[in-house]
């Protein structure tokens, strides 16, 4: 049984039956049927329909960004947001998706020879519950502009919104079983891989499952993309516009209550301006306003859920138990629901979870660097390698800093890490392999085929 918990009371939405081995393979049996015609549809064809999900996407907006916030708790507002991407990536890949996947001539040895992008078949996705909108949408509307169709293993806490997502396809007038949800716990996801007619697999969630996932898309042979952790460094250049930089760090630190594979999480401070950044930094932290998701006036809503909030006290003091300082924050809160303040750690340094670990939640861990040099060396002493920013004013120093010293698959200059469906989107190291958005995005689940004519 699937159970969705509103994390701000701690009371049960609903319940779902799993979906029994029978019913998966029917589902997966269906699937590949719907991509035998799905793949011979034009790009127009395609389009239209993606365009349709955009429209129902925008005309339920108020309702879909309402059982977000009730399932995960983030704040309404954040909650319309995502919605509002999501269907931007359904309308960007409706407009672009034929030209990325448009015949490349290639001269060669042939007469004409030229790559030709193929759909692969049905795509598992393995998705978390952080943007259990966004995190979707991004990997299904290139899947099916390719021309593949989608199975959607979703976050267990979450499966209101699978099933809606699931409606919106179907609504966009997508054959049904193009695109299905699973209703399934983590522990079912192997047997799903396993099944012939899944031709890959793309995960967006833990280093533990994306382990698990790899091993068993390495075992089957099959394609996989990972999307997994991070503990992305922000540098602050003692020559940094600090109001800048402050309102960037708390924004990336907080948004989706710190929820965010790419939230700003280790800030990396030259010694000489550190105090004024701290400074400055509490007093942001302690403005934002924490409470009822659902109450437009609040800037953090609860954790997502009650044991992960556990999970991230426990990280916090055995961080301060090794030394770190807590200058804000770092209390459980006596009220209902899965709350945690946002909370300052400073004089963080290696063999403390600050430092070390992902903290996923309202936690900042500064930690000071002697020069740029140093503040380098920290930022890449990290397993992971997903996101990272520096702050500057010295322009060129920040884009050769960047570009070629920080070892990140997403590197950002003066402002905070996001993701654009414009933009490639992954990383590196522990944080996973592949890329999505973008023409990298849409180019994951094709054959990338040669075709060579005498
Ligand atoms: P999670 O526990 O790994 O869950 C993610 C998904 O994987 C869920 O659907 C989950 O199903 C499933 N799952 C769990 N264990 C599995 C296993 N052994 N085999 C196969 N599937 C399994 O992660 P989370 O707590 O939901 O999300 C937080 C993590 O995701 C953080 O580390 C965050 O940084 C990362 N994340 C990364 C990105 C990115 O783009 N890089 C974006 C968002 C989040 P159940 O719910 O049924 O367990």
């Amino acid at each position: 049984m699937l159970v969705s918990i509103n994390p701000a009371d701690n009371k049960e939405i609903a319940r779902y039956e799993e979906h029994s081995e029978h019913e998966v393979k029917n589902i997966l049996v269906d699937s590949k049927t719907a991509f035998n015609s799905w793949k011979n549809t034009t790009f127009t064809e395609r389009s239209e329909l993606m365009r349709n999900a955009a429209a129902a996407l925008k005309k339920n907006l108020e309702e879909h960004a309402k059982l977000i916030t009730l399932e995960m708790g983030k704040p309404i507002k954040q909650s319309r947001a995502e919605v509002e991407k999501c269907a931007f990536v359904c309308e960007y890949y409706a407009n672009s998706a034929e030209g990325f996947l448009a015949n490349l001539n290639v001269h060669s040895d042939a007469e004409n020879s030229f790559v030709s992008f193929q759909p692969l078949g049905t795509i598992l996705a393995v998705m978390p519950w952080n943007f259990p909108f966004w995190q979707v949408f991004r990997f299904a509307a290139p899947a099916l502009m390719a021309g593949n169709a989608g199975v959607l293993k979703h976050a267990s806490n979450v499966t209101g919104c699978a099933l809606a997502i699931e409606g919106v396809f179907r609504d966009a007038g997508f054959e049904s079983m193009l695109f299905r949800t699973l209703k399934l716990p983590g522990s079912k996801v192997s047997s799903v891989i396993e099944h012939p007619a899944i031709q890959a697999v793309t995960l967006t969630g833990s280093g533990a499952a994306g382990k698990s996932v790899a091993q068993c898309a390495g075992r089957m042979l099959k394609k996989s993309v990972l999307e997994l952790g991070g503990s992305d460094p922000y540098i602050i250049l003692e020559d940094a516009n600090l109001d800048d930089a402050v309102n960037a760090c708390v924004t990336s630190r907080l948004i989706n209550g710190g929820q965010s594979c790419i939230a700003a999480k280790r800030f990396i401070v030259i010694e000489s301006i550190k105090e004024e950044f701290e400074r400055r930094f509490v007093e942001l932290m302690s403005q934002k306003a924490m409470g009822d998701p659902m109450d437009e006036k609040y800037d953090i809503g609860p954790q997502a859920r009650t044991e992960l909030r556990d999970e991230l006290h426990e990280q916090v003091s055995e961080s301060i138990s090794r030394g770190a300082t807590c200058i804000s924050g770092g209390e459980v809160p006596e009220i209902d629901g899965a709350y945690y303040p946002p909370t300052v750690l400073t004089n963080v340094t290696k063999g403390m979870p600050a430092y070390d670990d992902e903290l996923f939640g309202p936690v900042a861990a500064i930690i000071s660097a002697k020069d740029e040099e140093e503040a380098i060396v920290i930022a890449n002493d990290s397993d992971f390698g997903l996101g990272a920013a520096v702050f500057t004013q010295d322009i060129k120093r920040g884009e050769e800093i960047a570009a070629n010293r920080l070892e990140a698959g997403c590197c950002f200059v003066n402002d905070f890490v996001k993701s654009d469906p414009r933009l490639p989107f992954g990383g590196i190291k522990q944080s996973g392999y592949g890329r999505e958005l973008s023409h990298f995005g849409i180019q994951e689940f094709v054959n990338i085929k040669t075709v060579y004519r005498k």
